[in-house]
């Protein structure tokens, strides 16, 4: 390459094909494209796990019985065999020039083809004393090139595919070289560089995969984490802002007397928490572009009100409001719960004498009857419906809304951003409707930042004054399991209602609903623990109308206790019932448990929650624990992270955003709000970001095709 070339970008490395690297042939191609190594920017994004340092290395003869250590030698002989028990066990001797050392592998057969006599080695692990000498089992074994320098970077290897970490820093090296007369471009303004004393973008690429010193390595990583992090937060602060000046919304009138006479109806004052997220989203309303904002609160924070007064906000303009719920009972039940606290409201009517009608509230889902779903159908076009609330039924084919202001997404996580785009097309008057995303699942500030962070997030972080906490306890073993069924029976004997959860197994993509079934037969047979009491069943399989029918009983009381799958996990809002049992809690996770838990405890009556079963993991076990110990939602988020960690949450909906690969939303916290306030500096100087071409290229190559999609869609 001619020292006269510019830079190169990372799309330039992109395109360069790691075949291109010397020593790289078809097979090594081949199994580099299995690592998910196609270019020389893959290759340069493969960062080391960890570094070896040669210096502390040990000697044989220096080695201590019980203490970690690095030693390197040469393979002297490698043999297997199969022990007793019928595994293989591979035996290898390794020397240098002070003494020899056994290791032997359990398991591990692939060992005795990588450790050929004459291979240099580098072993990681403990020695102990067998028959007189040190031996290491299951030693770490990385396998070395001829390498210089201090620091050996240890790979990330995959065990189906055979290419050694020494080779894969022989390419990089190969790679870094052969960039170095051209140069890499850094496309982040020198001004950010300085405010956090950055090296370049070169120098971090070389100090990661070969530094000189640690300082020299940690130094790298900190500057290409803070690199992937500001690309997402671009990305997402510069899609926010585009939307904010390239859509038209409406402009509500925020100060009509609807929402008041809703409030003064209420048979509660509404919460600090609740009020100020009413002005947030008030606020929204009143600007001409749409609302995009996420209403984040524990379970029982009181979100449906919320919800209604954003709604009404648009009725009272002579706007539509409509709630999509992510299940059909959570449909239903949100349409009663709407319709009781909105019962006797009613809207101007010009065409009638006195000047107002009835607000009209409708439920839409797909297993209503036909001539209940024309009605709606008709309601929804004239403009005679002013609220409706729905599953998936309201964003199907041809379903034409008079003018709809407010959308409402019960997201509680099943959502996708998909349908949040093609519900927002709905308006035929060519205006988006204003758009509030529930969920009940709280998201770390941090972690919501960069997976929400295309939205405004309102938080509802305070639950109605005299909620009791729900008494939590763990059951374990048959004796405290006995005293949990004593304590439904007892609840039922006072008038009160529980529920009793059961998993659902899925296997090969069938759901096994056994487990349910089966603890209803056994509490309601005979001598069961529940017989004589009124127990309902519900779970995935039965029909709509009979979920419907059973739900209604409970509901209504004529039931005491509802034997169910998690179909009632979300929103079912059943204030009589203060106890809830969890089945095999141990395979729930933490937010599904605390979501159940927030089922009861929803009115002022004492409640419990009990957790039956063992936990089959140590996760498991620190899963019930935590649920146990805290009723707050977001601490639980935060354990959750950290035992889960991230990936299950930018799951949701950052399969297209998986250019996270060093920085760590656990870890990096205070680097994600850095970022975020960066992102937000740069695009307010400069809205369109045209002059850091080169960033906006690297954002849209890094973040992918999925991103600009949405952009598009939105
Ligand atoms: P969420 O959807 O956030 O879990 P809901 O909106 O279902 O919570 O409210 C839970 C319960 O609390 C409902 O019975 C509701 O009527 C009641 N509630 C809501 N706001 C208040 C308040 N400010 N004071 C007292 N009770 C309230
Ligand atoms: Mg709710």
């Amino acid at each position: 390459m001619p020292e006269g070339d510019p830079p190169l970008s990372l799309r330039d490395l992109d395109a360069i094909g790691v075949d291109r690297l010397r020593d790289v042939g078809r097979k090594r191609a081949t199994a580099l494209t299995a690592m998910e190594i196609n270019s020389v920017l893959d290759l340069l994004h493969h960062y080391p796990r960890r570094y070896i340092d040669r210096t502390n290395q040990s000697r044989i003869a220096e080695l201590a019985e019980g203490e970690d250590a690095f030693v390197e030698g040469s393979v002297q002989r490698s043999s297997s065999r199969r022990t007793k028990q019928r595994r293989t066990l591979v035996e290898v001797i390794i020397s240098d020039d002070t003494g020899r050392l056994k290791l032997t592998f359990f398991n591990q057969p692939w060992q005795e083809q990588s450790l050929r006599p004459g291979r240099q080695v580098i072993v990681h692990g403990r020695p102990m004393r067998y028959r007189g000498s040190l031996q290491m089992t299951n030693p770490v074994v990385d396998l070395v090139g001829d390498r210089t320098g201090r620091f050996v970077p240890v790979y990330p290897q995959s065990e189906k595919v055979n290419v050694s970490t020494w080779e894969i820093a022989k390419f990089v090296d190969q790679a870094l070289n052969r960039c170095q007369p051209r140069g890499i471009v850094d496309p982040i303004p020198p001004s950010l560089l300085q405010q956090f004393d950055f090296v370049g973008r070169q120098t971090a690429f070389n100090g990661i995969h070969r530094p000189v010193d640690m300082r020299e390595s940690s130094q790298a990583r900190r500057r290409l984490k803070f690199d992937e992090l500001l690309r997402v937060q671009l990305e997402l602060v510069r899609r926010k802002r585009w939307l904010e000046r390239h859509t038209v919304g409406v402009s509500h009138a925020v100060d009509g007397e609807l929402v008041d006479r809703f409030l003064a109806r209420l048979p509660f004052p509404l919460t600090g928490a609740q009020q100020r997220v009413i002005d947030e989203i008030a606020g929204d309303l009143a600007q001409p572009h749409p609302m995009h904002r996420l209403l984040q609160g524990d379970v029982g924070a009181g979100k449906t009100v919320v919800a209604l007064c954003a709604m009404l906000i648009a009725v009272q303009g002579g706007f539509q409001g409509a709630l999509m719920a992510p299940t059909e009972v959570l449909a239903e039940q949100h349409f009663e719960t709407m319709a009781s606290l909105l019962d006797d409201l009613s809207v101007p009517d010009e065409s009638r004498l006195g000047g107002e009608r009835p607000l009209r509230v409708e439920l839409l889902t797909g297993s209503r009857g036909a001539a209940d779903r024309r009605r709606a159908v008709a309601g929804l076009a004239s403009g005679d419906i002013n609220i409706v609330v729905g599953t998936h039924a309201l964003i199907s084919e041809g379903l034409e809304y008079q003018a709809l202001g407010v959308v409402v997404i019960d997201e509680q996580h099943r959502f996708g951003v998909e349908q949040r785009a093609v519900l927002r097309d709905r308006g035929p008057r060519s205006v988006m409707p204003d758009l509030l995303v529930m969920t009940a699942t709280p998201i770390p500030r941090t972690a919501a930042m960069t997976v929400y962070g295309d939205l405004d997030v309102s938080v509802l972080d305070e639950l109605p004054a005299g909620r009791l906490p729900v008494a939590t306890s763990w059951a374990r073993g048959p004796l405290e399991e006995a005293q949990v069924w004593e304590a439904v029976r007892a609840a039922v004997s006072e008038g009160r209602q529980a529920y009793v959860v059961c998993p659902v197994i899925e296997e090969s993509g069938v759901l096994d609903v056994r487990s349910v079934t089966e603890t209803y037969d056994r509490l309601t047979g005979d001598g069961g623990e529940l017989t004589g009491l009124r127990v309902g069943l519900l779970h995935g399989r039965v029909t709509p109308a009979e979920k419907e029918a059973t739900m209604g009983l409970f509901r209504s009381g004529a039931l005491d206790v509802l034997v169910s799958t998690t179909v009632i996990e979300v929103g079912v809002d059943v204030p009589n019932a203060t106890t809830m049992v969890v089945i095999d809690a141990g395979r729930f996770g933490i937010a599904q448990l605390h979501q159940l838990r927030g089922r009861v405890g929803r009115a002022h009556l004492a409640s419990s929650c009990y957790l039956v079963g063992e936990a089959a993991t140590t996760e498991a076990e620190a899963r019930l624990k935590a649920v146990v110990d805290s009723s707050d939602g977001f601490d639980l988020a935060e354990v959750d992270l950290e035992l889960r960690g991230e990936g299950t949450i930018m799951g949701e909906r950052q399969k297209g955003r998986n250019d996270l690969r060093l920085a760590s939303l656990r870890h990096d916290k205070e680097w994600v709000v850095k970022a975020r306030d960066a992102a937000i500096e740069l695009l307010e100087a400069d809205p369109d970001l045209r002059s850091h071409a080169a960033l906006v290229d690297e954002i849209d190559l890094m973040l992918g095709d999925r991103e600009a999609e949405y952009l598009l869609k939105s």
